[in-house]
């Protein structure tokens, strides 16, 4: 009986190690990905996925400009073709620098997608960005961070670096902002990659203004807490 059962749990075993590498945004199993900073210091990178957005794209830009803070953009490439004017206000960032980067062209679930199909995501969406923008992103994130062998192939084939997330707050949700800026004071700590939502990525003018009104508080409770803001390209061996 034993004998029966060892193989079956040996094989369940391999069926999580594979899953946990599709569906874990950080698990290395499908090539190198960026989870986080160096947790020594106080260091903290603020994301923005599933952009550009005309509900909250602008607001969250003059938040950021405001406070002279950067922040990564991981954009959508077929919203980057409806909204270009945002694009390029992303990456004009009134003063501060920040990073853009690509998020599929329709934000598939890249780990049931095959190598040709998981190319054109990145190419186009690639193309999107460089076409509306002028700049060449260098970073990019599988949205919900599902994976499969075929993924870091293609972004490296672009000399992308691939990014996951320390942590989410589910601000796409939608709670309130208040709850938004509690959840990021409470998960805070040095080195933290934050995900939050500048887009929907299944709806190209999806509300997102919660996180917009969210972000000065979160940036001031950060503060507050004694950590700075650093960019994504500090991170990028
Ligand atoms: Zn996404």
């Amino acid at each position: 009986m034993i004998g029966l059962l060892l193989p079956a749990v040996a094989g369940a075993a391999a069926v999580g190690t594979v899953a946990m590498g599709a569906y874990h945004p950080n698990s290395p199993l499908f090539g190198p990905v960026i989870g986080r900073g160096p947790p020594a210091g106080r260091r903290v990178y603020l994301t923005f996925d599933d952009g550009p957005n005309p509900t909250a794209t602008e607001a969250i830009l003059d938040a950021l400009a405001a406070a002279a803070v950067p922040a990564a953009f991981f954009m959508v490439g077929d919203h980057v073709r409806r909204f270009p004017a945002l694009a390029r206000r992303v990456a004009s960032g009134a003063g501060v620098r920040h990073e853009i980067g690509n998020h599929t062209e329709h934000h598939v679930k890249l780990h049931v997608a095959g190598p040709a199909r998981i190319r054109q995501e990145l190419e186009s969406a690639h193309r999107a960005i460089v076409d509306a923008t002028g700049r060449r992103p260098r970073v990019f994130r599988a949205p919900h961070g599902y994976r499969n062998p075929f993924v870091g192939r293609a972004a490296r084939r672009l000399g992308y670096r691939v990014f996951g997330w320390t942590f989410g707050v589910w601000d796409s949700d939608r709670p309130m902002p208040d709850e938004i800026r509690r959840r990021v004071r409470t998960k805070l700590r040095p080195g933290a990659i934050v995900l939050l939502h500048d887009g929907d990525g299944y709806d190209p003018a999806g509300d997102r203004r919660p996180t917009a009104h969210a972000l000065p508080g979160i940036i001031a409770d950060a503060r507050a807490l004694g950590y700075e803001f650093g960019s994504l390209t500090e991170l990028c061996p």
